[in-house]
Formats: C-alpha cells, structure tokens, sequence
C-alpha cells in the first residue's frame, strides 16, 4: 500500500482522468476526497471508492476558481481526516475557438479554473503540509504545456503557466518537505474531449475521424489515445515518491505525441 492513510485531495475527480487518480489512490490505502463543481457526480464517485476499496471516501462541493470554496472544502477534509498529505489539481475545461473569435469571458474562465484553481488550492493545502513537514502537489498539465495547438489559446497558456508556478512553488517549499510535479497526459478519452471532437471538425472544416487521426493521434506512435489509467499511474509515483529528488518536475505522457 503506497499511500495507506494518507490524505489526498483530487480537484475534477468526480470525472475522467481525477476520478481515475482518486480509485488508485484509494487502491493504495489513501483517504480520498473527491473535490468537484459536480457535487452528486462527485458523491457517487466517493460512495463507489468506499464501496470498492473499503477505504474512506468523501465529496466535496468546490469551484476552484472560488477561494472561499477552497479554502472551506479544504478545511472540511482537515476536520475530518486532520490533515492533507497529498493534493492533485486536475479540475479544467476545454474551449476552442480561434484567436480572434476567441471570447475574452472564455478566455478569462479558462485562466481561472485552470490557474487560479491550482494557486488557490495550493495555497490552502501547503500551510497543512508545512506543519508536519511533509506533502505533494501535482498539476494536471498536458502535452500543452510544452507545445501549441491551433484554437487552443487560454488552454495552452495556461498549461504553460502551470509549470511556472509548480517550479515557483518546488523552490518555495523544497526546504519544507512539500514537493510539486506537473503531469503532462496526451489526449485522453473523456467527456473534456469528446466534446472537442464536434467542435475541432467544425472549426477545422475536416471529419471528425480526422480530427482524431490527424490532430489527436497523428503524432503518437502508434495512433492510440492514452488512457485515465495510464495517467493514474504516473500520478500514484509522484505521490507516492519520498523525496525532494523528484520536484519541479513534469512529465510527459502522450504516446510519443511530444518528446523531449
Ligand atoms: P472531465 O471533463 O472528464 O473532468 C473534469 C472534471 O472537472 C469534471 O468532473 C468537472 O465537473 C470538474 N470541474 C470543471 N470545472 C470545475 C471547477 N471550476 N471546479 C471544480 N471542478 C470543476 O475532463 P478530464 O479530461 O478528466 O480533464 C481533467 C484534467 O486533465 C483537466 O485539467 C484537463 O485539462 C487535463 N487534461 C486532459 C486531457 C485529455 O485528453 N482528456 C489531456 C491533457 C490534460
């Protein structure tokens, strides 16, 4: 059990790739709290862990862009459980549009739930690390974090930028045992891109197979999707990892859509 008792807070997890970190986690023994915009979605996901894993579960309603919903969601896992070893902001949306249709509201959306989201809960879980000198932050980045796509201008950029405040924060909170790591998955199957396919063929003026041929998959290896377990995988080493060797880091998931 790598993560038996510990505490671990998975922003999105009421869906795709955060629901697939939070049964992991719960597979290795972690208290999971399932923190989503999507309250009932998000206590089905924690009855079904408690159901499967017999471990603790439980749902908490957030909106990562607002801080007083963070910082009470966090402090209801703290009353509960007493601390947070472990928290994943994963929690994002996709908009796609060209730049100069792009709309400064979405624009502005995107930025905060994917930004503000991972600063804020940052913010609210290390004072719990710091206090018992120990912790891991991961960032849910992509491939987009260290390449561009046409459409995708808030979502790069802000994929992009959690790098930047993961190694901000590495610096800051090396010394203090808490350590952060940014997952970079390639495309996923889930609702977050399902919904792009339409979209992308619309926008694009190329079939929906295309899309996922071409500009989902054209890159890879082997024209597979790589999977929500996959990407629980790599969120399960970095959690579990026990020292300061591994931070700042970001690692790349992608069916070798990116390498570097
Ligand atoms: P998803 O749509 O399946 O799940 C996203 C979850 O986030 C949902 O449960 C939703 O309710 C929640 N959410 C949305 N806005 C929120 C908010 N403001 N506050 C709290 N919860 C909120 O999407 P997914 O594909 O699992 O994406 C999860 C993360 O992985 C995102 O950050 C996404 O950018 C990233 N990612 C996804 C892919 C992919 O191909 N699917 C690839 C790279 C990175």
């Amino acid at each position: 059990m790598k993560l038996k008792d510990k505490v671990c807070i998975v922003t999105g997890a009421a869906s795709g790739i955060g629901n697939a970190i939070a049964h992991k986690y719960a597979s290795e023994g972690g208290k999971v709290a399932i923190a989503d915009l999507n309250i009932e979605a998000a206590q089905k996901a924690a009855e079904d862990i408690k159901a499967q894993f017999g471990t603790e579960a439980m749902a908490v309603a957030m909106d990562v862009t607002s801080e007083e919903q963070v910082n009470a969601g966090v402090q209801a896992v703290v009353d509960a459980w007493g601390t947070v070893d472990v928290l994943v902001s994963n929690a994002g949306i996709q908009i796609v549009n060209p730049i100069e249709e792009f709309q400064f509201s979405d624009w502005k959306k995107m930025l905060a739930i994917h930004l503000d989201g991972a600063f804020l809960t940052s913010k609210a879980c290390i004072p719990h690390m710091y206090a018992q000198g120990s912790g891991a932050i991961l960032f849910m980045g992509s491939v987009h974090s260290k390449e561009a796509s046409k459409l995708k201008s808030a979502y790069v950029t802000a994929k992009h930028g959690l790098l930047g405040l993961s190694r901000t924060i590495a610096k800051e909170a090396g010394p203090k045992g808490v350590r952060t790591n940014v997952i970079c998955p390639g495309f996923v199957r889930t609702p977050l891109v399902d919904k792009q396919i339409p979209e992308q063929s619309k926008e694009l003026g190329i079939p929906e197979e295309e899309v996922i041929s071409k500009v989902m998959l054209g890159q890879t290896v082997d024209a597979e999707f790589t999977t929500v377990e996959d990407i629980a995988e790599v969120a399960l080493f970095f959690a579990a990892f026990q020292t300061n060797a591994l931070t700042g880091q970001s690692l790349v998931a992608s069916h070798g859509w990116f390498m570097e």
